[in-house]
């Protein structure tokens, strides 16, 4: 690990991503906060309440967002070391509706984020890993993505994550020449918004694996999927 190393998690103003970046500013990594709304970006920083996090505003969605953040890493850091598309949408259309009468709209606006958003935000700043030879990705997904036990329920969701995970094996296998490591993991069902709150896991828990995979050696994984520290099923 770089001795400056830089991370941005994106979507990370609450939940997961909040629990991600608090975890890794006290391993001394530089932490990029990002939120699509500023007052809640600015809200979540002062939680953190330590000198290592930045906020930056960051819509996956809007291509002129992503531009306007990579500039901002380029001028103030010039480099990105560890990755985590974090930012995720269940939409409660989704946690009623079955396959058969779920607007498609629903399914697309999944997509947008879930997937092109992550793999949006791959394109503008893997290219600066390259330049560095270092990075690591970690695509938070779902045990609900898993084709091993997929079943009715959540489509929209379940299909965007089993789509997450396909985008981590192909670019895990693009980038095996250098030292860019890009898995996927479950964080478990965590009480967040997303969530909901009776869920069985803290948010905290369940941003463990991704920060433990993040602060990993050169020799470590690529192309997985994990839950607890653990390779997983797709
Ligand atoms: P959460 O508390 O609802 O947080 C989701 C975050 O994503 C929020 O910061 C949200 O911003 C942001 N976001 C949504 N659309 C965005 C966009 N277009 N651009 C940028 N940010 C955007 O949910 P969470 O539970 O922490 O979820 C984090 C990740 O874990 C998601 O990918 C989710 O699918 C995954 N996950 C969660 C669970 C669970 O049980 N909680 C289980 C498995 C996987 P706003 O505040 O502006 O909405």
């Amino acid at each position: 690990m770089h001795d400056k190393s830089v991370a941005l998690v994106t979507g990370s103003n609450k939940g997961i991503g909040l629990e991600i970046c608090r975890q890794l500013a006290k391993k001394n990594i530089t932490v990029i906060l990002t939120a699509r709304d500023h007052l809640k970006g600015e809200e979540a920083l002062k939680k953190l309440n330590t000198s290592n996090v930045y906020f930056h505003a960051l819509d996956i969605t809007n291509p002129d967002s992503i531009e306007d953040i990579y500039d901002f890493v380029l001028k103030k850091f010039g480099r990105i070391d560890i990755l985590i598309n974090n930012a995720g949408i269940f939409l409660n259309e989704d946690k009623t509706g079955n396959v058969l009468t779920l607007d498609i709209q629903h399914i697309r606006k999944t997509m947008e984020t879930n997937l092109y958003g992550a793999i949006r935000i791959c394109q503008k700043f893997v290219p600066l890993m390259q330049k560095h030879n270092f990075g690591r990705i970690i695509n938070i997904s779902s045990q609900l993505g898993q084709l091993s036990s997929m079943n009715k329920t959540f489509t929209a969701y379940k299909i965007s994550k089993t789509a997450l995970n396909a985008f981590t094996r192909i670019i895990a296998d693009e980038l095996k020449e250098y030292n860019i490591k890009v898995n996927s993991i479950c964080p478990g069902w965590c009480k967040t918004d997303l969530g909901g709150w009776d869920a069985e896991r803290d948010a905290s828990q369940g941003a463990d694996t991704a920060v433990w995979l993040a602060l990993q050696p050169d020799n470590s994984d690529s192309g997985f999927f994990f839950m607890d520290r653990k390779k997983i099923d797709w």
